[in-house]
């Protein structure tokens, strides 16, 4: 069968992408596998170019290979393809916290929405091994967040082969539970600096120091003179550890890479900038209200977005082999963007609008039963107000003044409140925030707006930005919040830098 993706080196040495059109055109005789010139991508061996001879030219594996397994020689069935392009990544770390090595697995963000449902189901996140009972998680905003990876414990012992499940079914994240991959006890890589492993076939860039960990018991060449490889002592009885750097490039530590690390080894890593907006980055999550991007794609490696139909992504222009511009309109939602080869991501980023928790409060609309979006609070006339919203909240009734029931509002559902009146107050709270409250008649008039909780560390907030309110939806609930700032002279520090940032957007 004709191998599909195959490297072969390029006129520095380093090993690129090629096709069998491309090798057509520079080789005149078939390639054999004894020359080194051309290797699988999937399975590192050395691999021979068949000069078409009439037919199509192609590559090949040579039928004496020790390792049969080549997965573009079983050819991956077209589903287990999608599910490879479609996998949250699969986040491992390292950390040597005194002599001993410990593992972490990391929890992708998430959006607002699917966390908020994994909370109010009171779900749970187990971390399974083979021996032992599992670790337990409650789903809370203190461990799991928004905007940034979470890291939970692996136990070493378990790390060959362990799951990650949820419960109740459905209410965790889909992207927590999904497939994980174990580490190989015949060596699994890692990142000295970051602790972030480092896939196979990924990149690894010349000068970095990367840890192998692996089984006690496998061998490692450790006399390379290209590469520099010097083993850790740790406390871990089943495993050795080893710090491995190419303070060069040269054939030779390529090959070494191919060969015991299964990375490529190169001076330009596959990576992914964003060149703008010119936004801060925080642990490879963006935090931007823009809708069109410009990311910088270095070295041998395609752009990628997920989901990818919701926006448009248009190539710019190619400004050398090894570095491409890219321009994305963006839809608006959680999205991941990445530099990726053969499907794979090799450099990730996620852009979300702003946090939403401040930026305007879930969407919540008082409707009458007709369905009319109420704008004022004026009094339908059969006295029953509708309320929508998008996440669960609840709503307090006055009648002149005096309590009389609270209910839920459930997300998603019509709560109906009858028998309003004039004299009726309607307080609707999403958590803690009073995100509307609907007063008939005189009591409206009185202002009697209420001190919404804003909370953080406080700076001062002057009159003079009150151009900020033009920025802010007029009926959500941060409307009343900076009008409120604007009162009192102070706001949170942290809502001062995102509306700077916001302000900052417009005006640029
Ligand atoms: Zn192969």
């Amino acid at each position: 069968m004709p191998l599909t993706n195959v490297w072969c080196r390029d006129g520095q040495g380093e090993w690129t992408r090629i096709t069998a059109e491309k090798a057509e055109k520079d080789y005149r005789y078939t390639v054999s596998v004894h020359s080194r010139l051309f290797r699988c991508y999937h399975c590192f061996q050395y691999v021979t170019f068949v000069k078409g001879d009439g037919k199509t030219s192609h590559f090949r594996h040579s039928s004496g290979e020790m390792d049969k397994s080549c997965a573009d020689r079983c050819k991956l069935d077209e589903a287990q393809m999608d599910n490879a392009v479609n996998a949250p990544r699969d986040q491992m770390r390292l950390r040597l916290e005194d002599g001993t090595v410990e593992l972490e697995i990391g929890f992708a963000p998430v959006g607002k929405a699917a966390l908020g449902k994994a909370i109010t189901a009171h779900a749970l996140v187990m971390v399974e091994g083979r021996e032992n009972a599992p670790h337990h998680y409650w789903v809370d905003r203190s461990r799991f967040g928004t905007g940034r990876t979470t890291w939970l414990p692996l136990p070493l012992e378990w790390a060959v082969d362990f799951a990650v499940t949820g419960t109740p079914p459905g209410q965790v994240p889909r992207a927590w539970t999904e497939q994980r991959t174990g580490i190989d006890p015949a060596g699994t890589v890692f990142d000295v600096r970051t602790g972030k492993r480092i896939p196979e076939r990924s990149d690894a860039e010349v000068g970095r120091p990367y840890y192998l960990l692996c089984d006690r018991w496998k061998y490692i060449s450790v006399t390379n003179p290209a590469v520099q490889i010097r083993p850790v002592l740790i406390k871990n009885d089943a495993w050795k550890l080893y710090r491995i750097s190419a303070p060069a490039y040269s054939p030779e530590a390529a090959d070494y890479f191919f060969d015991y690390l299964h990375l490529r080894l190169t001076r330009v890593p596959a990576e992914l900038h964003l060149l703008w907006p010119p936004v801060l980055e925080k642990d490879e999550m963006v935090e931007t209200g823009s809708d069109s991007f410009e990311f910088l794609v270095t070295g041998e490696a395609d752009f990628e977005a997920f989901p990818g139909n919701e926006q448009r992504t248009i190539h710019v222009r190619q400004i050398d082999e090894q570095q491409q511009l890219i321009r994305v309109e963006h839809a608006g939602a959680l999205q991941m963007v990445c530099a990726a080869r053969e499907h794979q991501r090799l450099s990730c980023l996620y852009i979300r609008p702003p946090d939403t928790q401040w930026r305007t409060a879930p969407a919540l609309e008082s409707r009458n039963t007709k369905g009319q979006v109420l704008d004022e609070p004026d009094l339908p006339k059969d006295g029953v107000i509708v309320l929508c919203s998008e996440v669960d909240a609840s709503v307090t009734v006055e009648e002149n003044g005096v309590f009389r029931y609270r209910k839920a509002v459930p997300a998603g559902k019509e709560t109906q409140i009858p028998d309003c009146t004039k004299h009726t107050r309607i307080i609707i709270r999403q958590g803690l925030d009073i995100v509307q409250d609907i007063q008939f008649g005189k009591a409206k008039k009185k202002e009697q707006v209420p001190l919404v909780p804003w909370q953080g560390r406080m700076v001062p907030f002057p009159g003079r930005y009150a151009g900020v309110l033009d920025l802010v939806p007029k009926k959500s609930c941060l409307y009343r919040k900076v009008l409120q700032a604007l009162r009192t002279g102070t706001i949170p520090e942290e809502a001062w830098k995102s509306l700077r940032k916001a302000m900052g957007e417009r005006n640029g």
